[in-house]
C-alpha cells in the first residue's frame, strides 16, 4: 500500500537536490571550484567530448551527478 504523504516527501526531496544538483551544475560550468560535500576533494565536470557519461564527479565518487547534456 502507497502511503501518500509519504510519497509526497519523497517527490518534493527529489525536487529539491535536483533543484540543488542543477545549481552545483551551473556553478561548476561557471568555473568555479566547488567541494565535495562529502570527501571534500574538487568536484570535476566531465564533458560529453571527454567520456560516455558526462557528469560531475568527485574524485572519491560521493559526488556522483550524470548530465543530460543538451548544449
Ligand atoms: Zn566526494
Amino acid at each position: 500500500m502507497i502511503d501518500i504523504k509519504k510519497f509526497d516527501e519523497i517527490k518534493k526531496t527529489s525536487a529539491k537536490s535536483f533543484n540543488e544538483q542543477k545549481a552545483l551544475i551551473k556553478k561548476v560550468m561557471a568555473g568555479r571550484v566547488i567541494q565535495c560535500n562529502t570527501c571534500g576533494t574538487t568536484i570535476k565536470l566531465v564533458l560529453p567530448e571527454q567520456s560516455e557519461s558526462p557528469g560531475l564527479y568527485c574524485s572519491k565518487g560521493c559526488t556522483d551527478i550524470t548530465l543530460d547534456f543538451e548544449l
